[in-house]
């Protein structure tokens, strides 16, 4: 590990100064310090924010919910109100990562996580995302794990975020606070697709500090969950998955989330699935049509091929399963 300065912000004036220095801000840890271990994270200072006041989860005025960026993923799961008013978070968080690191692990740092991609981790070996220009091994590698939407030439890593495939479905938005005051970005144009650029992955900008994540207030009835696929039943990343929510109301789809993981670079909102379903009754016939829309883009590489169609079921799948059969 190389020497890095450690320093614990008491309060967020302190971080901020420390981040706009170029200090890299540090909570849980569990992303930073793996890859600090093996070197293929640098950083000259760490700022610990533990102990800022980042850790509510509240009900907004409109009816939404606004999550703190410290609050961790045990913590966020288990919360009565994200329980009751969008089930798909909690369970897009308890089938993450394992108990241990979702009681560290927080939500801010969650949503910053970078790729599981194993060559992005081998500092032997040629990575766009970790040294710009030196090459993907994965595009004619071992890619099974990888993503089919999204991706460049330069890079085809999946985020690893169950939350964050949550987050998109119910098009939450991110709250920072930084040098230039504070801003909030959809939560879809807060992580960047690789382009030309894959080590740019999120749109925050130096010493700007995650404070929370806001979803917004939906129509009730609101139905919510989510589906995983994976190699093991626990501590392993997504194949694919789904995260979906609707609303019903006599009988009619009035409004419908749908988004993926394991199979893009970045969550992957479904637009066209979302389309399919809203202003139809539910039916088997319908999720099945619903889910054909799934893969519209997918671009398989050589050891991915069956996500597409594995893609297609599990949406199909968790359609029926939120939305029932009549
Ligand atoms: Fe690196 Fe992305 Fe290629 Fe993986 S897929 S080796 S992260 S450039």
């Amino acid at each position: 590990m190389h020497p890095f300065s450690f320093t614990k912000a008491a309060t967020t004036r302190e971080a901020l100064d420390a981040g706009r220095r170029g200090g890299r801000y540090i909570a849980g840890g569990t992303t930073l310090v793996d890859l600090m271990r093996e070197t293929v994270e640098r950083p000259e200072a760490l700022v610990d924010i533990s102990d800022l006041p980042l850790r509510e989860v509240r009900v907004t005025e409109r009816g939404g919910l606004r999550i703190g960026a410290l609050v961790s993923m045990s913590q966020t799961a288990a919360h009565p109100k994200v329980r009751s008013l969008f089930p798909v978070v909690s369970e897009a968080l308890e089938l993450s990562a394992s108990a241990q690191l979702r009681n560290m692990a927080t939500i801010g740092g969650n949503i910053m996580q970078r790729t599981r991609c194993t060559y992005f981790r081998d500092v032997t070996a040629d990575c766009n995302k970790r040294e710009p220009g030196s090459g993907c091994a994965a595009l004619h590698g071992f890619n099974r794990m990888h993503a089919i939407l999204g991706t460049s030439d330069s890079c085809v890593a999946t985020h690893a975020s169950d939350v964050a495939v949550a987050f998109a479905a119910l098009d939450a938005s991110v709250h920072l606070l930084g040098p230039d005051g504070e801003r909030r970005i959809p939560f879809a144009d807060f992580l960047l697709r690789p382009g030309n650029t894959p080590n740019r992955e999120q749109t925050i900008r130096q010493g700007e500090l995650i404070t929370a994540v806001e979803i917004p207030a939906l129509p009730r009835p609101l139905k919510s969950g989510y589906l995983k696929v994976r190699d093991r039943q626990s501590y392993e990343f997504a194949l694919t998955s789904a995260a979906v929510a609707l609303h019903v109301r006599g009988g009619v789809i009035r409004e419908a989330k749908v988004a993926a993981g394991g199979v893009g670079t970045v969550p992957w909102k479904l637009p066209a699935v979302e389309r399919a379903l809203v202003g139809e009754r539910p039916s088997d016939a319908l999720w099945t049509a619903a889910a054909e829309q799934a893969a519209q883009g997918a671009r398989p590489l050589s050891g991915n091929r069956f996500k597409v169609e594995l893609l297609k079921r599990t949406v199909e799948r968790q359609l029926r399963i939120v939305g029932g059969t009549k």
